[in-house]
């Protein structure tokens, strides 16, 4: 078993992006910049925009977060949202989710001007994703594919399983591992809670994508010898043994998958660390205009 260690990867990307960010700035004037709308008081979310926005400060972007209470109103969102899409100096804007019931979460992503997209959610990134023309690819599966590339994992021609459809996990995985592209060119296979016998599925595959969010899912009498296992899921549970009070689980059982796999990510330490390279990606491409620009 060979690990497909996030912490490595992740390390190396970013040292890359931050002279890349430290070019721009030379060149431009200013630094790229994202902004993260957070609304509430969510932990996890808290704990994930923190994150983005210490990474920022790391590779030397400029970062804002942008805080509204639970009880903010669509339109005070979608008005902050129109002002900021008219603002030249800032490159990126994510608005983290989930959002409050009352806030439509798709009326939100249709509002994000998608040359500012950096989540990659806007329909129009979704469909020139689809049709492999340039664009902002969503964060998780693109740190899952920076990751495939990093260690040279020929993926063509192999049967891929992607578990969970998601339109920020698992559906976009599901496209970019089918597209005529390195790594891509799978066989793939999109499964979800209504799939018959899942076992026998994920029991074909030569790269298993697991993105469900239950612990230890992906057992393993369901892998087959030498897979390729990319655990995405991040289950967190209360747990007196860490100083944070709690812990991390992936969807897959590591101890007794690794046995079988051929590479394996790990979590913590695997697909999380590289949603942040792909996130951090997409916010310098969207600062230096590579992908759409103007
Ligand atoms: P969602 O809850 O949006 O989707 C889960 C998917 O899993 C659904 O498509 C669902 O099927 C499917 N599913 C649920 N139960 C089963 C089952 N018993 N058998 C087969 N399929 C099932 O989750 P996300 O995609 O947002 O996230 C998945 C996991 O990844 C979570 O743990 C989340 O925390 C983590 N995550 C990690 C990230 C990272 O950076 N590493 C980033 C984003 C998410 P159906 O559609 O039929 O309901």
């Amino acid at each position: 078993m060979k690990l497909l260690n996030g912490k490595e990867v992740s390390a190396k990307i970013k040292e890359d992006i931050k002279k890349e960010a430290a070019e721009f700035t030379v060149q431009s004037g200013r630094k790229p910049h994202l902004v993260a709308i957070l609304v509430g008081n969510d932990g996890g979310s808290e704990t994930y925009v923190a994150s983005k926005m210490r990474n920022c400060e790391l590779v030397g972007f400029e970062s804002t977060n942008i805080r509204y209470e639970a009880d903010v109103t669509e339109e005070e969102l979608l008005a902050k949202i129109a002002e900021i899409n008219k603002d030249d100096s800032i490159d990126g804007l994510i608005v983290q989710l989930p959002l409050p019931k009352h806030i439509d979460p798709e009326k939100v992503t249709e509002a994000i001007d998608y040359k500012k997209d950096v989540d990659g959610f806007h329909p129009i990134n979704l469909g020139r994703m689809q049709r492999n023309l340039p664009c902002f690819i969503p964060a998780t599966p693109y740190g899952v594919l920076l990751m495939l590339d990093h260690y040279g994992i020929d993926t063509s021609g192999k049967h891929a399983v992607v578990v969970g459809r998601s339109n920020i996990v698992g559906s976009p995985m599901s496209i970019l591992l089918a597209r005529n592209s390195n790594p891509g060119n799978c066989t793939v296979t999109l499964t979800h809670s209504r799939t018959k016998d899942l076992k026998a599925e994920v029991l074909r595959a030569d790269i298993i994508v697991a993105a469900i969010g239950k612990k230890n899912f992906v057992t393993a009498d369901m892998v087959k010898d030498g897979a390729i296992v990319i655990d995405v899921g991040i289950n967190r549970e209360d747990s007196t043994e860490t100083k944070s009070g709690f812990k991390l689980y992936g969807d897959v059982d590591f101890d007794e998958v690794s046995k079988k796999s051929s590479w394996i990510t790990p979590v913590p330490g695997g697909v999380g660390l590289m949603t942040i390279v792909g996130l951090l990606k997409n916010t310098l491409e969207a600062a230096k205009g590579t992908i759409y620009s103007g």
